[in-house]
């Protein structure tokens, strides 16, 4: 039924990699043509760092490839506000919890926007859903799975057969909190779904006494009261699989008594740059199995500063790119070189838009977006040279994102369209003397690059620049202008002013490099 409906409606065939079967599954939605989808969000106690960005990035493309497509999307992320680690910051702090909380929730909202994350629909707080909390932890006392044990209530893995799917393990190997509760659980690997408040902690009351909710459990109340009993996609960092996705599996369906989600989506972690591959070139290695990224956490280098100190020497275009570059499943490496690389890769993009606004072109952010059936309706009219090649990288593009959101090779053969459209103006002397017919192809195929690019999130606004760093784009761009004129000169057989203009370059630290396919340049 499902099938025939997605069908009528022409929505593509998708493959969604799912944890909990270890394969690539055939997307099916709960509702015909709706998508809802969860993201386990941040817990705001500290500004948030780099590993904090990597989700948001990721299941915003998803949206955006989703909506593209043909789907409906709702997409919730949730903002854990309360917690140990919030309630030992702020006292530390010595500032109330709650102040703490909308601190950096503000700055993980300034962060999400530097990045042009803008899909949100909804960013439940754990703190304004407390009633919905307690009801879940009482139905799930009410049906035996939960025990209350002085003033804290435990889940009892022991009643849920189903505990470990996820994760493939049993209940056994298993080990839950030790500490000072341990004696109060009736095994160890039983987890807190409601946690006794100590004098001076904030606290709400409860059937149990005054507490505060675990945090597995928030994520369970919120996802069930915004999404839905079963809803479709449920993300988070592969470091989220055990226990806290595997708990809110047991939670949410021994209350419900269905799947909580049908796919369960785990992106990559940060790794410090070791052996990266090149961002414009070829695309990184596709996702591995989750194990194997078990240890591979980033520590103390750029990835765990601040992400505002990151934008005071990095474009978020360019961090953006590189997360981007990497299939969501493999481990991100992520360092200043690969920064560098991204942000020189950056420019292969913005000196083709400037030398389409040359040829008399609008500006590349300002051009329309299209859905994907307008796509393919326009690239079946184009014709001329270039009709083939660009239906051939698009179809690549699509192929890639529907094969569990490649967007390593998605990317990749965006390269190839930047080379595709200048090796086009290059050959149909639309510098010179555009003929009229080739210059309106080039305003097709500049559509077709800004439809796809759209759906992955980049360019969509002018770039942004560095505080106290050179405008790259505005380089890129000055640097193609000196580029032909000094041609022009050499061609007028001017060649005193050729000489003048490399020279002074030279001056200026930057090295012309005259190759077959034209002029290059770098910084010395
Ligand atoms: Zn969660």
């Amino acid at each position: 039924m499902a099938e025939t409906q997605q069908a009528a409606e022409s929505l593509p065939d998708i493959e969604i990699y799912n944890t909990l079967s270890h394969s690539k599954e055939p997307f099916r939605t709960v509702a015909p043509g709706k998508v809802g989808m969860y993201l386990c969000g941040p817990t705001v106690y500290k500004p948030s760092h780099i590993g904090h960005m990597v989700g948001p990035v990721i299941f915003d493309t998803v949206k955006r490839f989703l909506v593209y497509s043909g789907w409906q999307v709702t997409w919730v992320v949730n903002i854990t506000d309360v917690d140990d680690k919030l309630i030992a910051e702020s006292t530390a702090r010595g500032m109330s919890m709650a102040d703490l909380a909308r601190e950096m929730t503000a700055d993980y909202l300034d962060n999400l926007a530097a990045l042009g994350v803008d899909g949100i629909d909804e960013m439940p707080k754990a703190t304004d859903h407390i009633e919905g909390i307690i009801a879940f932890i009482q139905g799930l006392v009410d049906k035996d799975f939960a025990y209350a044990a002085d003033g804290d209530v435990y889940f009892d893995v022991t009643k849920d057969e189903d505990y470990g799917k996820l994760t493939n393990r049993s209940v056994e190997q298993t080990q839950g909190e030790g500490g000072t509760t341990a004696n109060r659980k009736r095994s160890a690997a039983d987890f807190a779904l409601w946690k006794q408040a100590k004098a001076g902690e904030p606290s709400w009351d409860s059937p149990w006494g005054p507490g505060r909710p675990g945090w597995h459990i928030e994520c369970s109340a919120m996802s069930g009261a915004l999404l839905g009993e079963h809803f479709d996609i449920h993300g988070g960092g592969l470091d989220l699989v055990f226990p806290h996705h595997e708990n809110e599996i047991a939670q949410s369906e021994s209350l419900h008594g269905c799947p909580m989600a049908t796919y369960w989506m785990h992106n990559g972690l940060m790794q410090a740059a070791g052996a990266a591959g090149k961002v414009g070139g070829r695309p990184r290695d596709g996702g591995g199995e989750p194990a194997d990224q078990a240890a591979t956490k980033i520590s103390k280098s750029t990835g765990a500063e601040p992400f505002k100190d990151l934008l005071t020497r990095h474009r978020p275009e360019a961090i953006k790119l590189l997360l981007l570059s990497t299939h969501y499943r493999s481990p991100i490496h992520f360092g200043e070189e690969p920064l560098g690389e991204s942000a020189r890769a950056l420019e292969a993009f913005e000196r083709l838009f400037a030398r389409y606004e040359r040829l008399g072109g609008p500006s590349f952010y300002g051009l329309p977006g299209r859905d994907r059936q307008a796509g393919t309706v326009a690239v079946a009219s184009l014709t001329g040279a270039v009709a083939d090649d660009v239906a051939a990288l698009r179809t690549r593009f699509l192929e890639a994102m529907d094969d569990d959101f490649n967007t390593a090779i998605a990317v990749a053969s965006l390269f190839d369209f930047v080379r595709l459209v200048n090796k086009f103006i290059d050959s149909q002397g639309l510098e010179k003397d555009p003929p009229a017919a080739e210059r309106q192809t080039l305003d097709q195929v500049m559509l077709v690059l800004r439809e796809l690019t759209g759906t992955l999130g980049l360019f969509l606004s002018e770039p942004s620049t560095i505080s106290g760093g050179a405008d790259e784009a505005l380089v890129g761009s000055l640097m193609d202008l000196v580029i032909e004129l000094r041609a022009r000169a050499r061609k007028g057989k001017d060649f005193a002013t050729a000489d003048l203009i490399r020279d002074a370059l030279g001056e200026a630290g930057i090295q012309l490099e005259d190759r077959a396919d034209g002029t290059g340049w770098s910084k010395k």
